[in-house]
């Protein structure tokens, strides 16, 4: 790779794209990476959360450094369900993330404040008109739009709070669904960091992207009182829409990756039914990490390859939100969740693992169906009702489609 400025760059430092950079700092110290991102911090604005079961062991390294909350079961309450599971869970903030990687990566490997202008196989150019050659090049730039894919939206504001005296929660709520409905099925995730630290998220599995923000913080202000908690502080705030698919071509999203892998969110790379990319990006960190030839032709295959198989792996997923938003009345979604409730917790944790088995499948679809069951089985047929397209939420910004690099560069 002689006559690059860096053998790897990795374009875009969120979630997959850091991954990315810590695995092969790791495991391929011998090579040169560039991780360029254009905002000033790596990882943005994130608490990022996932049950231990959703990562297999041998990629669990990975995430060790990053983990800032750590706990050992977890709940979910449904009026007459209220249910302990034993699944270890943990949370890692962008904060860490972002030291973590300054940690891990050797110096003038990160460049920060560094938006990408353009880029192909050779290398790219960034806004300030600076032209980089790479042996391979990333593209992990996050999504601004899943063209092609319809379904809902999982969207969400969080906030975590200093409660005036000890809040008493031991384990985090994953779903607290005994609430007032609102815009679809919501639920309220609680995570509690310290003894007087907790998260407290507002979710909705809902019809459209918009967030009415103060409405929510009100909501989060009505549940803490609910569980006599006086917020003394609020400490911090996120926000986020993910998408739920129900259906769609992944090929906007998969396709043409020639010589440029493109990971993350953008490739389609997250569950369908949460939104949730974490475990996926950790699988195929690692799995870039191992590969023997790093040209960006045989990333960018591997890579593919890996997403068109995800794709496939999720249509059971997809069908399920098919139900979920088709054919459940939005008042009435909470039934399916509660419902899923019941089954075994190794069900659950394989669900959320993108891993459910065929026995679990059938679990999970046979019994008194939670939705109607003509209105489910058109909507299996395609001939349910119209689901929201999958279009940019406004909190992402960038544009997917980008100019190639103006490099002088053109290596046969
Ligand atoms: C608030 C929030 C909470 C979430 N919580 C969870 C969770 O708990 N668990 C989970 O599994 N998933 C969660 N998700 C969903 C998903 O995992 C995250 O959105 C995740 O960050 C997506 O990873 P990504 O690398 O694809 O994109 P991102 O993390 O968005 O990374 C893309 C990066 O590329 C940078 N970039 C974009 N354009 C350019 C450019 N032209 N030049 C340079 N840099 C550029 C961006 O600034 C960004 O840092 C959450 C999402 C949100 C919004």
């Amino acid at each position: 790779m002689a006559g690059h400025d860096t053998d790897i760059a990795i374009l875009g430092g969120g979630l997959a794209g850091g991954l990315v950079a810590l695995a092969l700092a790791a495991r391929r110290p011998d090579l040169r990476i560039l991780l360029v991102e254009q905002g000033d911090r790596l990882g943005g604005h994130h608490l990022w959360s996932f049950f231990l079961t959703d990562i297999p062991p041998s990629a669990r390294w990975l995430l060790k450094p990053l983990v800032v909350g750590k706990w050992g079961s977890h709940s979910v309450r449904f009026s007459g369900n209220r249910r302990h599971l034993g699944s270890p869970y943990r949370s890692i903030s962008s904060a860490r993330f972002d030291a973590a990687l300054r940690e891990a990566l050797p110096a003038g490997s990160i460049l920060t404040g560094a938006a990408v202008s353009a880029f192909d196989r050779r290398g790219f150019t960034l806004a300030d008109g600076r032209q980089f050659r790479a042996g391979a090049v990333i593209d992990a730039r996050g999504a601004a739009a899943f063209p092609g894919l319809r379904g809902g939206w999982q969207k969400f504001l969080g906030r975590m709070v200093r409660t005036a005296t000890p809040h008493g929660l031991t384990a985090p709520i994953i779903m607290d669904g005994n609430r007032a409905q609102h815009d679809g099925f919501r639920f309220v995730y609680v995570l509690p960091f310290s003894h007087d630290t907790v998260f407290i998220e507002d979710t909705y599995y809902s019809d459209t992207p918009d967030i009415d923000a103060p409405a929510l913080r009100e909501r989060i202000n009505a549940y803490a009182k609910s569980r006599s908690w006086t917020i003394a502080e609020v400490l911090d705030e996120e926000q986020g829409v993910l998408p739920v698919v129900a259906e769609g071509e992944p090929e906007a999203l998969i396709g043409g990756m020639h010589g440029v892998a493109r990971i993350g969110v953008a490739a389609g790379l997250f569950h369908p039914l949460t939104g949730y990319s974490l475990p996926t990006a950790v699988r195929v960190a690692a799995m870039i990490a191992d590969m023997s030839d790093l040209s960006g032709e045989a990333i960018a295959g591997a890579v593919e390859n890996y997403a068109r198989e995800h794709w496939r792996n999720g249509g059971f997923y997809r069908m399920l939100a098919r139900m979920l938003f088709g054919a459940a009345l939005p008042e009435k979604r909470y039934r399916v969740f509660a419902r899923f409730y019941r089954l075994g917790d190794g069900l659950v944790e394989r669900f959320y693992a993108g891993q459910s088995t065929w026995r679990d499948r059938v679990r999970l679809l046979v019994g008194r169906p939670p939705v109607p069951l003509l209105a489910a089985v058109a909507c299996l047929l395609g001939r349910g009702r119209a689901l929201a397209d999958l279009g940019a939420p406004g909190r992402l910004s960038h544009d997917t489609t980008i100019p190639a690099f103006a490099g002088e560069t053109e290596d046969a």
